[in-house]
């Protein structure tokens, strides 16, 4: 019997799987695809998947690879100055093409020991109480005590499920690809600047050596959109937008993708979750979506992790449909917001013209960056102090700093008292004491994925919290 068994390695499943083998827990990654894709879609990691990162102790790897831009502009392409007072140690976005990073997270997955099989196509599956059997393309069978759809957008395994996905479908497709272009830089600069002003679904990014990423919308909707657009296809389109073809060929890939905009309705069935994608699809407007899917695998993790190691409490598990599907809708939301703000309907340009004016309130700017960079994130903990429920942003304390204390993935409770104990919960819990100038509260208990799950001096209050989250005490 597998612990868990992740369907999809693309960036949530890995992320998943890290996570449960941090926690001692043996996840086997089926991934259909034989070779990873070559397709670069999301361009990079937003501020808290960069958090993420350094809690586990993963961002040296991503930062020696990555640009680093400032974080303002991300809101529906309204280019305005980085906010000031950003509660973060990282105000800033990390530009990796998303195959690079899918290496990065696959390398040290295989690194500290998770299978991640290729070619196999999960197609089958069924629970009963102790477990879920799987089916493969291939016949095999395969029996784990938990399984987690991270499959993409047409996910087998919410569909197995019969799991709702409401929402809108595509209305509008945009081809997307890699290709040389024969036209000379300056000129491809010049129209692309003037397309762009009306038409924000289009561009010739250069890439080097003269290779482009090139954006333009498609003429309808394709029936299958698995089956990439030809040359001649992008050609057409080139010249029905911008007058020209800019001479494109030669091209590394080729792909389309759509602006639907759903939701799954619960995001754990028994035995089976959802996360990433599989979960929620949205247009890539403000470069959330694996942003997304990483911080619902951070999220689940831990919490599944406890239910397989034993000790979860009561509701632990559900926890992570009740606290990511808010989330996931409040994203999509906001990419709704977005793509109004993209439309070229007057009354839409309008619209983003005062919105853009409102940008120059630093308020109004720190609002919309937080929300893109998913640093307002609170979950529902209930009355208390403003802290519960948010992450921690990286603190220095006096023996280092906060996130390098994390990288073990247990809770944790930083104790500028000293008078605190987690005795009973020491295996779950590392009590750290030490101060901060950075943090104005005398104790605050986090939860392994850096939330705030207690705030106070008493251990009395601490006492009454640590088993919500870690459980039973043991002698
Ligand atoms: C053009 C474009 C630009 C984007 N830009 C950004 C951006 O800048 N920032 C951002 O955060 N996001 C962006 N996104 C979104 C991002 O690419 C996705 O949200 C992200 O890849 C989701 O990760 P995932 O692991 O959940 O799903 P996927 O990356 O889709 O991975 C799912 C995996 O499951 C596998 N699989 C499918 N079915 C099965 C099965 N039955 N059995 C086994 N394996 C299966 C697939 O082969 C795949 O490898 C963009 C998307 C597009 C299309």
């Amino acid at each position: 019997m597998i612990d868990v068994i992740v369907a999809g390695g693309g960036p949530t499943g890995v992320m998943l799987a890290i996570e449960l083998n941090l926690h001692g827990v043996d996840a086997l990654v089926l991934e259909k695809d034989t070779e990873p894709t070559k397709v670069v879609r999301a361009l990079g990691m937003h501020t808290r998947t960069i958090e993420v990162m350094d809690q586990r102790g993963l961002l040296a790897r991503f930062l020696a690879v990555g640009k680093q831009y400032p974080v303002g502009g991300f809101f529906a392409g309204i280019a305005k100055p980085t906010p000031d007072r950003l509660d973060t140690a990282h105000p800033y976005t990390l530009g990796i093409p998303q195959p690079t990073s899918d290496r990065l997270l696959t390398e040290h997955a295989t690194e500290v020991g998770v299978e991640i099989r290729r070619g196999c196509e999960l197609v089958g599956l069924s629970q009963d109480e102790d477990g879920v059997s799987v089916e493969l393309a291939d016949g095999t069978q395969l029996r784990s005590r938990y399984v987690v759809g991270c499959d993409g957008g047409r996910s087998t395994v919410r569909k197995l499920l019969a799991v709702g996905f409401p929402g809108e479908p595509t209305r509008v497709e945009t081809l997307l690809g890699e290709m040389e272009a024969t036209e000379d830089p300056a000129t491809v600069a010049a129209i692309v600047a003037e397309v762009r002003k009306t038409q924000l679904r289009f561009g010739l990014g250069p890439l080097g050596d003269g290779v482009y990423r090139v954006v333009v919308p498609a003429e309808g909707v394709a029936g299958d959109r698995t089956v990439p657009p030809t040359l001649e296809e992008f050609k057409h389109q080139l010249r029905a937008v911008a007058g020209t073809d800019f001479g494109v060929h030669s091209p590394r890939w080729r792909s389309r993708f759509g602006d639907a905009t759903r939701l799954a309705e619960r995001f754990r069935t028994g035995r089976v979750l959802l996360a990433g994608d599989a979960a929620h699809v949205h247009p890539p407007v403000g470069g959330q979506g694996l942003n997304l899917g990483i911080q619902d695998a951070f999220n689940l993790g831990w919490k599944l992790a406890a239910e397989v190691r034993g000790w979860a409490p009561e509701g632990l598990l559900d926890s992570y449909h009740a606290e990511r599907h808010p989330v996931a809708a409040g994203v999509l939301d906001i990419t709704r917001a977005q793509m109004e703000l993209m439309s070229l309907e007057p009354g839409a340009q309008a619209v983003r013209r005062l919105v853009s004016d409102l940008m120059e309130f630093e308020e109004v700017s720190r609002y919309l960056t937080e929300k893109i960079s998913a640093i307002d994130v609170r979950y529902e903990f209930g009355e208390g102090h403003e802290l519960l429920g948010r992450r921690l942003r990286d603190v220095q304390l006096r023996q280092g700093h906060l996130y390098g204390l994390m990288h073990g993935g247990r809770g944790l409770l930083l104790d500028q008292t000293g008078k605190l104990s987690v005795a009973g919960w020491a295996d779950r819990v590392d009590h750290v004491v030490d101060s901060s100038d950075e943090l104005d509260v005398p104790a605050a208990l986090l939860r392994p994925d850096g939330h705030v799950a207690w705030v106070g001096d008493d251990q009395k209050g601490l006492l009454s919290r640590l088993p919500r989250w870690f459980g039973a005490p043991v002698s």
